[in-house]
C-alpha cells in the first residue's frame, strides 16, 4: 500500500473526474455497482460543498462486450464500435440509477474530436456543458465512439478528459482509474506525490497499458496532465479502489500523485489552437522568423516563409517547422497553401503591392498563433 500523500491543493470549484473501464468493472462487463455508487455518493459531497461536478466515464465498448458475452476486446473497428453502442445505454443507465439516490439528474454528452477542433462546434459543445451545469445536472461524457473513425477520434478518454477540463476551465481534474499514480519505478518504487513540470524524466516514469479493456495506459494520463496544467487545472492521477477518494484527495489525504497547474495559463483561445488541433500541413519558416516566433512574439511575416507541406486553406491551423523541421508554432494561417510560393520571401511593401485588397499581410497573426 502506497504510503506517501499528495499535498492540498487549492479550493475546487468545477472539477472533472474520468473514470476508467477497469475501476467501473468488474471483469469483462460486469459492473462494479458498489464502486459507482460510492462514486455517485463523493460527486454528491463536492455538490453538497457547491463544486460543479462533470464526469468522463469510460465503460461502453467493455459493457457491450459484457452484453455480447466477447471473452477479447474484437479487433475490427466496427465491432468496437457496434459493442460502444450496445454498452453506452447500459452505462448511463447506471449512472442515472446511482444518482437517483441523491436526486441528481445526469445529462449523456458524446463527442469526437471534430466536435472540439472545429472552432463554432467548440463552441457550441461549451454553451451545451455550461447550460447542463446551469440546470443542475451532472453531465457525464464519453467519447462518441460509434462514429468516430480514426481520423476524428481521441483515443482514449484521457486526452478527452484534458480538453474538457481546459473547455470548462476546470479547477481540478481526477483521472481515476486502477493505478495508485504516477510510481518512480527507477527511483523509490514509491508514487510521485506532487509533480511540478511534467519533464522528460516524469514521462519516462510511464510505462503502456496491458490489461484487456483499458485503453491509454500511464502514458496517455501524463500527457493528458500536460494540457490540462496548461489549462490552469490541477491533476490528480490516483485509484478508485481507495475508499472515498475525491474528497480525500481534496483534503491532501490520500495517496495519488498532483500534477501542479501551470502559473502561466495560456488563454482559452491558444489552448484551443495548441491542444485541440492535429494540424496535418506545415508552413516552412527561416531561422530569423524561428527567432521572431519564439524570442519575440511576433506575426509570422511573408518574408521568413520558405515553404509548405500538405495543402492548406486560408483560415484553417497549421504547424510551423523552423529550417530543421522541427515545429515551434501551431496557428491560423491566413493565406492558402496555393498562395505560398508567390509570397514567400517577400517583405512587407511588396507584400502590400500583391495583396492591394487585404487588411491582414501577416501570414500568421500572433493573436492567432502559439508556441509549441
Ligand atoms: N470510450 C471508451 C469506452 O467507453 C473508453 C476509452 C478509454 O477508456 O480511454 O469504452
Amino acid at each position: 500500500m502506497p504510503s506517501r500523500e499528495t499535498s492540498c491543493p487549492s479550493k475546487p470549484s468545477r472539477v472533472v473526474i474520468k473514470l476508467g473501464t477497469g475501476v467501473l468493472t468488474t471483469g469483462i462487463g460486469q459492473l462494479n455497482m458498489q464502486r459507482i455508487a460510492a462514486i455517485c455518493s463523493q460527486v454528491a459531497q463536492l455538490r453538497a460543498q457547491g463544486v460543479e461536478v462533470i464526469i468522463v466515464s469510460s465503460g461502453a465498448v467493455g459493457l457491450g462486450m459484457g452484453a455480447l458475452k466477447l471473452p477479447k476486446k474484437p479487433r475490427e473497428v466496427c465491432k468496437k464500435q457496434a459493442c460502444a453502442a450496445i454498452g453506452q445505454s447500459r452505462l448511463m443507465q447506471i449512472w442515472q440509477e446511482g444518482f437517483n439516490a441523491h436526486g441528481i439528474t445526469v445529462a449523456q454528452v458524446l463527442l469526437t474530436h471534430d466536435d472540439l477542433r472545429v472552432r463554432a462546434r467548440y463552441l457550441g459543445v461549451k454553451e451545451t456543458l455550461k447550460q447542463l451545469i446551469a440546470y443542475d445536472t451532472v453531465p457525464v461524457i464519453n467519447e462518441n465512439d460509434t462514429v468516430s473513425a480514426a481520423e476524428i477520434k481521441f483515443g482514449d478518454n484521457d486526452t478527452l478528459s484534458a480538453m474538457v477540463s481546459s473547455l470548462v476551465e476546470a479547477s481540478h481534474l481526477f483521472i481515476i482509474s486502477t493505478a495508485p499514480g504516477l510510481i518512480d519505478m527507477k527511483g523509490t518504487g514509491e508514487i510521485v506525490p506532487v509533480v511540478e513540470r511534467i519533464t522528460p524524466e516524469i514521462e519516462a516514469m510511464a510505462g503502456g497499458t496491458t490489461s484487456e479493456t483499458a485503453v491509454g495506459g500511464m502514458i496517455s494520463k501524463i500527457s493528458a496532465a500536460k494540457v490540462a496544467t496548461k489549462a490552469g487545472c490541477g491533476v490528480f492521477i490516483a485509484s478508485g479502489t481507495e475508499e472515498n477518494i475525491v474528497p480525500r484527495l481534496l483534503a491532501g489525504k490520500a495517496p495519488g500523485t498532483f500534477f501542479v497547474p501551470s502559473g502561466l495559463k495560456m488563454e482559452a483561445k491558444k489552448r484551443w489552437l495548441a491542444h485541440f488541433q492535429r494540424p496535418h500541413a506545415v508552413l516552412s519558416v527561416d531561422a530569423n522568423a524561428v527567432r521572431a516566433l519564439l524570442e519575440q512574439g511576433r506575426s509570422l511575416l511573408a518574408v521568413g516563409v520558405t515553404g509548405y507541406e500538405g495543402r492548406f486553406d486560408a483560415g484553417e491551423v497549421v504547424n510551423i517547422a523552423g529550417p530543421d523541421g522541427t515545429t515551434v508554432a501551431r496557428g491560423k494561417v491566413s493565406y492558402a497553401s496555393e498562395e505560398i510560393p508567390a509570397l514567400a520571401g517577400l517583405k512587407s511593401d511588396a507584400m502590400a503591392k500583391l495583396y492591394p485588397q487585404r487588411k491582414r499581410l501577416e501570414v500568421v497573426h500572433r493573436n492567432d498563433l502559439v508556441l509549441v
